[in-house]
C-alpha cells in the first residue's frame, strides 16, 4: 500500500510525505473523517513509508510523473511490514465496542522498547472513540512523555468524544470527501460489474469511498436495497412479511436504515421538484410513482423517524421492536 494507491487526500498525503523528508513527524496524530473515508488506508500507508529504510529521508526525488514516494518493498521493514510481521509496527482494532485500558497498557509496555529495523515505531489505534475513558487517561500518560521513536496515529469518525486533553496533543488532520468525479474514475477503473447502478453508488456515497467499494463488493447489501423498494412500495403484502425480512437482515441494519432514508428523501426531493439530486436516480420511476401518495409533512416526518430509530439502534433497543414501528409508520399515509 502506498500513497499511489489512494484516492484523493492530495493536501494530507502531501503533508504527511513531507514531514518524512523533513524531519518533523510528529509523535502523534489523529485523522478524523466519516467511517470509509480513507482514514486508515492512509495511515497504514504512512507508516509504511515511515518505517521504510530506503526512504530517502532528507532529500525527496521528484518523481516525473509527479507520484508520491514508494516504500522500497525490499528492506527488513518493508518485507516483514507487507507479511504483517513488523515489530515496529502495530494496529489496535478492536471488534468488541470498546478499546479497554488494559489494551492500552499493552501498548504503553511495547512503546518503551526500542524499534528492531527502523528508527520509528508507528501506533495506529482505529476508531479511537472506543477507547474508554479509563483507556483515555491511560493513553495520556504515553502522549505526554512519548518516547522519541513512537509516532501514535488515532483514526476517529467521532473527534469530539475524545478527551479535550487527548485533543490538545495530537495534531488533527481532518479527512473530507471526495469530489463525485474522483469517485466516478475510481469505480471506472476497478469496477465493470453493471449489477447496481454506479450513479447510484456515486451519490449513495457522498464521496466517502469506502461506502460505495462496500456496497459494490457486498451483494447481500445489493439485494437488501432491492428488497427495501419492494417491502416499503409494495402495498399487497403485509407489513410483518418486510419486518421479518429486514429482522433477518439485522446486522445489516444500518444500511437497512440508510436506504429507507435515501428513498424518502428522494420522495421529498420529488414533492418538491428537485428531482436532478436523487440518490435512487435509478429508481426515479418507482420514486415518483409513490411519491404523490405523500405530503412534504408527512415524509418529513418518516425522515425523522428514521433519524430516531437510528438513535435507539445506537442504545441497543430491540431491532425487531424498531423496525415494527417503522413499517407501521410508512404504511400509515
Ligand atoms: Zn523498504
Amino acid at each position: 500500500m502506498s500513497f499511489n494507491s489512494i484516492i484523493g487526500h492530495n493536501d494530507i498525503k502531501s503533508k504527511l510525505e513531507g514531514s518524512i523528508f523533513e524531519n518533523r513527524v510528529g509523535h502523534a496524530y489523529v485523522f478524523t473523517g466519516a467511517q470509509g473515508v480513507g482514514k486508515k488506508t492512509t495511515a497504514i500507508a504512512y507508516s509504511q513509508l515511515l518505517l521504510c529504510n530506503e526512504t530517502c529521508k532528507n532529500t525527496r526525488e521528484i518523481d516525473v510523473y509527479n507520484r508520491y514516494s514508494e516504500p522500497c518493498g525490499k528492506c527488513m521493514a518493508c518485507k516483514t511490514f507487507e507479511a504483517g510481521t513488523n515489530p515496529d509496527f502495530t494496529i489496535i482494532e478492536s471488534s468488541k465496542s470498546t478499546i479497554s485500558i488494559d489494551e492500552i497498557r499493552q501498548m504503553q509496555g511495547d512503546i518503551i522498547i526500542k524499534p528492531i529495523y527502523s528508527d520509528k515505531k508507528v501506533y495506529i489505534i482505529v476508531n479511537a472513540q472506543k477507547m474508554t475513558i479509563q483507556a483515555q487517561n491511560c493513553l495520556l500518560k504515553t502522549l505526554e512523555e512519548p518516547p522519541g521513536h513512537s509516532c501514535i496515529i488515532l483514526t476517529t469518525s467521532n473527534y469530539d468524544s475524545l478527551l479535550q486533553t487527548i485533543k490538545s496533543r495530537v495534531q488533527r488532520v481532518v479527512f473530507t470527501p471526495l469530489d463525485s468525479e474522483l469517485v466516478m474514475d475510481y469505480l471506472n477503473t476497478h469496477y465493470s460489474s453493471n449489477d447496481i447502478s454506479k450513479e447510484f453508488v456515486i451519490a449513495y456515497s457522498g464521496g466517502i469511498i469506502g461506502k460505495a467499494i462496500e456496497i459494490l463488493e457486498n451483494d447481500a447489501l445489493k439485494e437488501i436495497r432491492e428488497k427495501c423498494f419492494d417491502y416499503l412500495f409494495d402495498n399487497g403484502k403485509a407489513w410483518s412479511e418486510g419486518a421479518d425480512y429486514f429482522e433477518e437482515n439485522k446486522d445489516n441494519i444500518n444500511f437497512i436504515l440508510d436506504m429507507m432514508d435515501t428513498i424518502y428523501r428522494d420522495m421529498l426531493l420529488i414533492c418538491v421538484k428537485s428531482e436532478k439530486q436523487l440518490i435512487n436516480s435509478d429508481k426515479k420511476d418507482i420514486i415518483i410513482n409513490n411519491a404523490g401518495k405523500w405530503t412534504v409533512a408527512k415524509l418529513t416526518n418518516v425522515i425523522g423517524l428514521i433519524a430516531k430509530a437510528r438513535g435507539h439502534i445506537r442504545m441497543y433497543v430491540n431491532t425487531r421492536l424498531v423496525i415494527d414501528n417503522l413499517m407501521l409508520a410508512f404504511r400509515e399515509v
